[in-house]
């Protein structure tokens, strides 16, 4: 049987454990599964683009257990009442291809993104950083601000959205959070001056400047979220020409992170090197640093994992019938014996009707 965890159950979970504690412990697992970068069977994401968006899938495996997840990334799903980014995904048993854990993965994506973003920012970011700008203030934000306020001690956090409400609700939902001081600002610029962090995690189907190289000051460390995508980007490539950047995989960033506006050959650092202690993270107080963040498959395994691990711990989710386990496993037809319309003593009384 399949373990199947839905979204209440998720919410569940991720309130037991405290949506702080949660996003730490989910770095932990990401942090450990980079450690071990070379288990992991590595490629690009397959992407399926429309006008509207994208709908991507994200397959890895460590040898033993396999993962993949399917996400999509659809701007202007506000019009349908849709989230943009809406996801799940499967754990599976390499030896056997038995999917043993599936689950929904839109709540743990925002989570395990935050807890990537503040997990690089730990070795990027200037030690001494209090002040965050987060522009973008949609379904991933809370996450974000949460992740750097736990991981990095963040407790001034600039809000920008070009969506007033957006930000509001931003606010609103900080506010029940403890040390968090938010201040909703007027304009990008308002919000990044001065700043030690910036985090951009927008959507737009576009090659946005979100932020320009005149708002960037010395040593500031830029967590850029929402460029992700061909076509689809968040930062001035000067910004980039000028920074030390940190991706997660190589291969896929340059096809989908704002680095698809530099040449193929800018250098770039992928951030297993980094927590491997290969490269140094940050190397002086003013040099300016950006993640380039896409998302990548290992950070889906790592929290399917998590995800997995806390329900077998509290005994939540539901065991499902998701793949057959026929008596006799070459007699996959017995499954439809007697279900209406296959069933051979149905099809024998009706040939006796037409016969009479
Ligand atoms: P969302 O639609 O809920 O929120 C996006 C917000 O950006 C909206 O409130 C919108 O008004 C705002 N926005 C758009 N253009 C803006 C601009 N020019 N200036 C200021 N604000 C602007 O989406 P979300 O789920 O929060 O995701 C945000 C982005 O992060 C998406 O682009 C998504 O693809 C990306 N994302 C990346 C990762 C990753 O691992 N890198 C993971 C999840 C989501």
């Amino acid at each position: 049987m399949t373990l199947f965890i839905n979204v209440d159950n998720a919410a569940s979970l991720f309130g037991k454990m405290g949506i702080g504690n949660a996003i730490q412990q989910m770095a932990l697992y990401i942090k450990a599964d980079y450690c071990r970068w070379a288990d992991f069977d590595k490629s690009p994401r397959t992407a399926n683009h429309s006008e509207s968006g994208v709908i991507e899938l994200m397959p890895t495996d460590d040898g033993k257990q396999y993962s993949f997840k399917y996400v999509n990334g659809h701007p202007a799903n506000a019009i349908r009442n849709l989230p943009t980014v809406m996801a799940f995904g499967v754990l599976a048993d390499v030896q056997s291809g038995y999917p043993t854990f599936l689950s929904e993965l839109t709540l743990t994506t925002a989570v395990r993104t935050a807890a990537t973003s503040a997990l690089v920012a730990q070795s990027l970011a200037r030690k001494n950083s209090t002040c965050m700008a987060l522009i973008g203030n949609g379904a991933q934000s809370e996450f974000q601000a949460i992740a750097f306020h736990e991981m990095l001690g963040i407790n001034e956090v600039r809000i920008f959205d070009i969506d007033h409400a957006a930000s509001l609700k931003l606010k609103r939902n900080l506010e029940a959070y403890t040390g968090i001081t938010v201040t909703v600002a007027t304009s990008v610029h308002e919000a990044v001056k001065g700043a030690d962090i910036i985090t951009t995690v927008t959507a737009d189907k576009a090659y946005a400047t979100i932020l320009t190289p005149d708002m960037i000051e010395p040593g500031m460390h830029i967590n850029a979220v929402g460029g992700d995508c061909p076509g689809k980007t968040e930062l001035h490539a000067d910004i980039l020409r000028n920074a030390r950047i940190i991706v997660e995989f190589e291969p896929q960033t340059r096809i989908e992170g704002d680095i698809q506006q530099l040449a193929p050959d800018f250098p770039v650092i992928e951030f297993f090197r980094i927590v491997r202690d290969n490269e140094p993270g940050r190397e002086s107080d003013t040099q300016v640093t950006v993640f380039d963040s896409v998302g990548f498959a290992l950070e889906d395994f790592s929290s399917l994992r998590y995800l997995h691990d806390l329900a077998c711990k509290y005994g939540l989710g539901e065991k499902i019938h998701l793949v057959p386990s026929p008596k006799n496993i070459k007699n996959l037809y017995q499954l439809i014996e007697g279900t209406s319309g296959h069933s051979p003593v149905l099809r024998s009384q009706k040939s006796q009707l037409t016969s009479s």
